[in-house]
């Protein structure tokens, strides 16, 4: 009779879950429009709109143990809810598959950190969807800005290798350090001109990684598919060529996150996407798990 709230089917207790919902609502370095705090809950809403069951993978996420542990709280500050996140993370049971919702994009070096820390350092490959490079030292005065998220990604120790998708923004800066450092990027002309298959393909290869995290920045989309981000780029990827990345890298995904969705932008249709997405991560994951 009563609904839980939080992500629709998430009704496992912690210690029984496969799959982990992980709300991270901060948006302090925001350099646009802010107010992605608020992505987690607009997700968590907009994930009761769609069945339980997903025909395409033929699974049903009311029949897996998903739990959703509600947000945590990171305060205004940025390092302190670097330092949060880190020690979040620490507390999620190794065997379950987290799902983080942003928030903005700085959330994502703390997770890739630690999150893989009991296997082999270097082993793991981030693909990350972005417009934007994110390969900024600093912006803002600081270096947890959101427009630093893969240069800070690079820097982990556990990451062994990264690849971006969708990329149309950067300051020259940005583009001499990914020339300069070999960083494997695709733009969205790519995507556009050979397809996401393709362009998915090269950027497994390069990965070479038995286990990859995605992250996704809502900004990847064109903003006629993700209107509600906090810094909009046109000329960026359909809502089928993301679908397409989950279908394809779910399978040796350790984890997602979907970040950078300002719900007060929205009509509801950016949220819907990115609780959809969320949804097919899970499903996906578990029809690789059942076979
Ligand atoms: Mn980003
Ligand atoms: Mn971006």
């Amino acid at each position: 009779m009563f609904q839980r709230c939080g992500f629709a089917d998430a009704g496992a207790e912690l210690q029984d879950a496969d799959y982990v919902v992980v709300g991270l609502p901060f948006d302090a370095t925001a350099s646009f429009r802010s107010g992605s705090r608020d992505g987690p809950d607009a997700i968590r809403l907009a994930s009761f709109n769609f069945e339980s069951y997903d025909h395409y993978f033929d699974v049903d996420l009311a029949e897996l143990a998903i739990c959703d542990l509600g947000n945590m709280d990171l305060g205004a500050e940025p390092a302190y809810a670097d330092a949060t996140i880190k020690d979040g993370i620490a507390l999620l049971p190794k065997s379950a598959v987290p799902i983080f919702l942003g928030g903005e994009h700085s959330i994502t070096p703390p997770i890739v950190e630690n999150l893989d820390r009991r296997k082999a350092p270097g082993n793991l490959g981030v693909l990350v969807l972005d417009a934007h490079l994110d390969l900024r030292a600093e912006y803002g005065c600081t270096s947890y800005s959101h427009a630093c998220a893969s240069r800070r990604i690079l820097e982990k120790k556990g990451v062994g290798a990264y690849a971006s998708i969708g990329i149309r923004s950067g300051c020259k800066e940005e583009f001499t350090f990914a020339k300069e450092n070999k960083i494997t990027y695709f733009t969205a002309h790519d995507v556009l001109e050979k397809g996401i298959d393709y362009v998915l393909d090269q950027a497994l290869e390069s990965l070479n990684c038995e286990r990859i995290y995605l992250s996704i920045d809502l900004d990847a989309l064109d903003p006629a598919f993700a209107p509600a981000v906090g810094n909009p780029e046109p000329f960026g990827l359909t809502s089928w060529d993301v679908l397409r990345v989950i279908e394809r890298a779910a399978q040796r995904a350790v984890g997602l996150d979907i970040n950078e969705l300002t719900p007060a932008y929205d009509r509801g249709e950016t949220a819907l996407l990115a609780a959809r997405l969320a949804r097919v991560f899970i499903a996906a994951k578990a029809k690789y798990q059942m076979h």
